[in-house]
């Protein structure tokens, strides 16, 4: 259970002094003068404004109230920044997350490099660049060719698929990919997600195979981490006036159908990668209506999945500042399982309400995802011409 007046105790602190209290220049007094950020430093980055009594850290797109502040300079839990501010928990006490020990870090860090090395090595996607992959890929999907550069999306013609199988990494598939760059909280490259494409298929996805098990392995793949990660399709200051509404989907199809379905809107476009990662932990497990699981022993039980009550001690899982954006909308894909997706997207909906976002759930139509839309639409189309 959520303590709503802990909540808001602590978003009402005014945010000078909080930011006095991290260790911001004395600067900060003076209403949005800028001033190095207490977390990630800089000149003239971090400036509040004293009458939303929020924060903005320009250069790495951090911002919002309070507790949003102590998150990105304490990089703490939504429910430990509250604790840090008001010295009481929001939430029921709960076990801390263990922090990540060296090594871990180390093999972040060394993903990370792979990551990296993969991206800098991408073509870029736009035709008149001499991009073609992900223009072609697009066009099978029904997308049209944005007509804004994409800084987070490129291309490579040969990329190896390596798939770890007993006990050891093989190169499983090569071809042509479409490439994302993954960044975190702090505008930081994090990681690369991977789309090997077959554009001679009719959805333009390779189908990649374990050669030992005839399994058919995911068309998609991260290296380096996701956790946290957003994909930025679309900038808030690539449109003017400045962005009011954030889109934020799962997939990079999924929005860019999305914006094509709502033609002259001028919404920040943001991929969440998986459901997971928007959604956030859940606070309980609760049984699935139909679905069951059936364990070695050969007992059936109903399947658990996560309810709506979010955990908000999840630090991992994806941050939209507040003060950003007026407003959020969630795209809801109809084409999974509706009650494991409402129960995400219901979560993912409180979780980001109660970091003071006012937001919207867009679902697709019944049994549809937003590209399955926009393809309905391409094919009524082209019905109505032929006839
Ligand atoms: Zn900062």
């Amino acid at each position: 259970m959520i303590h709503a007046d802990v909540v808001s105790k602590a978003r009402e602190m005014s945010i000078v002094d909080v930011a006095l209290a991290l260790g911001a220049a004395d600067g900060v007094k003076v209403n949005e003068r800028g001033v190095p950020c207490p977390h990630c430093g800089g000149r003239d980055r971090f400036s509040v404004d004293h009458g939303k009594n929020v924060f903005l850290c320009r250069a790495s797109g951090a911002g919002g109230d309070p507790i949003a502040l102590v998150q990105h300079v304490s990089n703490v839990s939504f429910a430990e920044a509250i604790e840090q501010l008001t010295g009481e928990r929001a939430i029921e006490a709960r076990r801390a997350p263990e922090r990540n020990d060296e090594q871990q870090n180390w093999y972040r860090e060394k993903a990370r490099h792979r990551a990296w090395n993969i991206w800098q090595n991408g073509a870029p996607i736009e035709p008149e660049r001499r991009g073609r992959l992900v223009r072609d890929y697009l066009a099978l999907r029904a997308i049209p060719f944005p007509a804004w550069r994409i800084k987070a999306l490129r291309e490579a013609s040969q990329l190896p698929y390596w798939h770890f199988a007993n006990g050891e990494f093989t190169v499983v598939h090569s071809g042509p990919a479409m490439l994302a760059a993954i960044t975190g909280p702090d505008g930081r490259f994090m990681g690369v997600h991977r789309t090997w494409l077959d554009l001679s298929r009719p959805n333009g996805k390779a189908v990649v195979a374990d050669p030992e098990t005839g399994e058919i392995l995911d068309a998609k793949k991260v290296e380096g981490s996701q956790k946290g990660g957003k994909i930025v399709l679309r900038d808030t200051l690539q449109v003017m006036p400045p962005a009011a509404l954030c889109v934020l989907g799962e997939g990079i199809e999924t929005v860019l159908s999305w914006d094509a379905l709502n033609p002259d809107n001028d919404a920040a476009l943001w991929v969440g990668i998986n459901i997971g990662n928007v959604a956030g932990k859940a606070a309980e497990q609760i049984p699935h209506p139909s679905l069951t699981d059936t364990d070695r022993i050969g007992r059936t039980r109903r399947r658990k999945v996560g309810g709506q009550e979010p955990d908000l001690a999840d630090v991992d899982c994806l941050q939209v500042p507040f003060g950003l954006f007026d407003r959020l909308t969630l795209l809801g894909d109809s084409d999974s399982d509706r009650f494991t997706t409402q129960a995400a997207m219901l979560r993912a909906k409180k979780r980001f309400e109660l970091a003071g976002h006012s937001v919207e759930i867009d679902w697709a139509p019944d049994g549809q995802d937003f590209n399955d839309q926009l393809r309905g639409r391409r094919e009524t189309r082209q019905a109505g011409r032929a006839a």
